[in-house]
C-alpha cells in the first residue's frame, strides 16, 4: 500500500530558494536580527543579509568570473556570516558545497576535487588545511576567501575583498519553474545506501518544498521565535530548519559554534530560546548532567530530535525530568531532509512522526513485496524533496530509485494504524556517530591500505544508552602477524590519523580469521552485527 500524509498536498512555491527565504511573508523590519552568535555576540540583520549577499553575489561575478553552475564550498563552524556566504552564491546562480570543519586534508581535498569547487570560503582555524589540500588541487591562493575580518597571509576576507561597485544594480538570478526543479543548489555529501561519500544533487525547488513541508505541521513557531543554532549548518538538517526556515519565519537563530552542554542551557536561559532542535546524544545529557539544573531552560516549548533514532524510554524520561514537549523527526540528507515529523499536539514516544504533505512513502519487503500496516520494510518515498540524483554518479542514482520514482532510504520502517512511523533499523551500511554519517567502505579502504591487514569490515554497534553508533572494525591480518592488543591499538590510530573525529574507530579493532561474505563477495554486515551484539553484551 501506498501511505500518504494526512494533511492534503500543499501548492509548492515557484521561486528559487534565495527569492523564497526573502520573500519575508511575515513582514519583519530589515532591522530586526536574525543571526546572532551567543558566544561573540556577533549579529546579522535581515538588511544585512540582504545587502551583503548582493555584494558578495557581485563580487563573485565581477573579480572571480563565477558563472551559473559554478560551485563554492563553506568550511566553517556555525558562523552568523554562513547565510551570506551561501546566498551570495546562489544569487550568483552557483552552487555551494557545505563541508565538515573537521575533515582532514585527504577529505577536504576529494569533497573540493569531486564537487568541481572553484571558490573556498574558509573559518581563519581551518586554514592549514584547506590551503594544502587546495594546493593540492591547484585551485590559487585567491579563490581561498576567510570568514571574519582579518587578513591572514595573503588570503582576504570575503567581506572586504569583495566590494562591487554594481551591487546596488546586481539583481540575484531568478528562475522559472521548470529551472528551480532541476537546478542544483546544494551539493552536501551522504554515503547513501553504499559506497563512500557522494554529492546529493538538491535542487532550488527540493529545498523550497521541504520548508512548505515542515511548516505545514508547525503550530509554535512564527516570527518572535528564538531557535537554538546548535546543529551544524553544513548538515542538511541545520541548513534547513536553522537557515532556511529562521529567514522564511523572519524568526532568530542563536548561533552555537560548537556544542558544551553549558554554554548550551546558558543560552536557552538568557535569550529565553523557545525551540531546539537536537540530536539524541544530547536528549541523554539533558536528562543526565546535573549541570542542566544549574540553568532555567523552561522557556524552551519544543523540541525536535531527529538524525537517529531517540527511544521510547528516553523520549519520556525527557518529558518526565523537563516537563518540555518533545517530538522526533526523520529524513536524509537526499530527502532535503524531512520525510516524517512528530505532531505538536500528539505525543508518540518512540515514532519518528507522521509523512509530510506531498510526501508518499511505501514499505518493501526483501521479496519486493509492498506491505501495510504493523509489517516492517525498507521504506522507499517520493515526493518533490526527493534529490535530483548523485552527482556524477548515474549508476548509484539509477540503483537508489525504483521504476516508479520512489527514492530506496535503506532504513526499516514499520507504520501503525494511526500512520506514525517508527524507524527500527537500517539496510543499509552507514554508521551514524551523534548524527554524523560515517561510512563502511571509507575505513574499510583505510584500513586494507595498512601493511598488515589483509581484509577488513566496518560496523556500527550501538553505545551512550543507544543514543550512538560507535564504528568497530574487524581485521584479518597478513600471515605471520601476531594478533595483540597492541597491533589492535596501532591500527585504531592508524584510521585516528586519517579521518575526521566522527570517523574515528570508537568500538575498537577485533581480529577475525574471515570476513563474512555472500557468494558474490559483498560483506555479511548482518552476520558481524549479530555476533557484535554478543560480545559487546558480554563485555
Ligand atoms: P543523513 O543523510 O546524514 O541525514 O542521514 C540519514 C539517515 O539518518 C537516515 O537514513 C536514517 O538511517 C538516520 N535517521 C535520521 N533520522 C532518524 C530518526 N528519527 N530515527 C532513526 N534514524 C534516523
Amino acid at each position: 500500500m501506498i501511505f500518504k500524509s494526512k494533511i492534503p498536498d500543499i501548492d509548492i512555491p515557484t521561486t528559487g530558494i534565495y527569492q523564497f527565504v526573502t520573500n519575508n511573508p511575515n513582514k519583519v523590519p530589515d532591522d530586526k536580527v536574525m543571526f546572532f552568535d551567543g558566544t561573540t555576540d556577533k549579529k546579522l540583520t535581515f538588511g544585512e543579509l540582504k545587502r551583503n549577499t548582493k555584494t558578495f553575489a557581485a563580487g563573485l561575478i565581477d573579480k572571480f568570473n563565477f558563472k551559473r553552475g559554478d560551485v563554492l564550498a563553506i568550511v566553517s563552524p556555525n558562523d552568523v556570516d554562513y547565510p551570506v556566504v551561501i546566498f551570495g552564491a546562489i544569487a550568483a546562480g552557483g552552487k555551494v558545497t557545505l563541508v565538515n570543519p573537521l575533515f582532514t586534508v585527504n577529505e577536504f581535498e576529494y569533497q573540493f576535487s569531486d564537487s568541481n569547487s572553484s571558490i573556498i570560503v574558509v573559518h581563519p582555524n581551518i586554514l592549514p588545511a584547506v590551503k594544502e589540500a587546495a594546493q593540492r588541487l591547484k585551485i590559487p591562493k585567491s579563490h581561498i576567501l576567510l570568514f571574519g575580518d582579518k587578513e591572514i597571509d595573503g588570503f582576504q576576507p570575503f567581506s572586504t575583498s569583495l566590494i562591487s561597485n554594481n551591487e546596488e544594480e546586481f539583481k540575484p538570478i531568478e528562475y522559472t519553474f521548470e529551472e528551480a526543479k532541476s537546478t542544483t543548489a546544494y551539493l552536501c555529501y551522504s554515503s547513501g545506501t553504499t559506497g563512500k561519500q557522494k554529492g546529493v544533487e538538491t535542487t532550488h525547488t527540493n529545498m523550497v518544498s521541504n520548508i512548505i513541508q515542515i511548516h505545514s505541521f508547525e503550530t509554535i513557531l512564527d516570527s518572535d521565535s528564538k531557535l537554538m543554532g546548535v546543529l551544524p549548518f553544513f548538515h542538511i538538517y541545520g541548513l534547513s530548519v536553522l537557515i532556511h526556515y529562521v529567514l522564511h519565519l523572519g524568526a532568530t537563530t542563536v548561533v552555537l559554534p560548537r556544542f558544551d552542554l553549558s554554554t548550551f542551557c546558558r543560552l536557552i536561559q538568557e535569550h529565553k530560546i523557545n525551540y531546539a532542535h537536537i540530536v539524541p546524544p544530547i536528549v541523554l545529557l539533558l536528562v543526565k548532567s546535573p549541570i542542566v539544573k544549574d540553568y532555567d531552560i523552561s522557556s524552551l516549548q519544543m523540541v525536535v530530535v531527529a538524525a537517529a533514532p531517540l527511544s521510547k524510554e528516553l523520549t519520556i524520561k525527557f518529558h518526565e525530568s523537563t516537563k518540555i514537549p518533545i517530538k522526533q523527526g526523520y529524513g536524509l540528507t537526499e530527502t532535503s531532509p524531512v520525510v516524517t515529523l512528530g505532531n505538536d499536539n500528539v505525543m508518540v514516544p518512540g515514532s519518528a512522526g507522521e509523512l509530510v504533505p506531498n510526501m508518499e512513502a511505501k514499505l518493501i519487503s526483501t521479496d519486493k513485496k509492498e506491505l501495510g500496516y504493523n509489517e516492517p520494510g525498507e521504506l522507499c518515498v517520493r515526493g518533490p524533496n526527493v534529490m535530483k540524483g548523485y552527482l556524477n554518479n548515474e549508476e548509484m542514482t539509477k540503483i537508489s530509485f525504483d521504476k516508479d520514482g520512489f527514492y530506496l532510504t535503506g532504513d526499516v520502517v514499520f507504520v501503525d494504524e494511526q500512520e506514525n512511523f517508527f524507524v527500527i533499523d537500517r539496510v543499509k551500511e552507514l554508521i551514524k556517530y551523534k548524527g554524523f554519517q560515517v561510512a563502511p567502505a571509507e575505513l574499510e579502504a583505510i584500513l586494507i591500505d595498512h601493511p598488515v591487514v589483509s581484509d577488513a569490515a566496518v560496523i556500527g554497534v550501538e553505545f551512550e544508552e543507544n543514543t550512538t553508533e560507535y564504528p568497530v572494525a574487524y581485521v584479518v591480518l597478513q600471515e605471520g602477524n601476531e594478533k595483540t592488543p597492541q597491533l589492535a591499538s596501532e591500527i585504531q590510530e592508524y584510521v585516528r590519523e586519517r579521518v575526521a573525529p566522527h570517523k574515528k574507530l570508537r568500538g575498537g579493532v577485533h581480529f577475525i580469521d574471515k570476513i563474512p561474505k555472500s557468494v558474490s563477495g559483498k560483506i555479511l554486515r548482518k552476520n558481524l552485527r549479530e555476533s557484535a551484539k554478543i560480545q559487546f553484551s558480554e563485555s
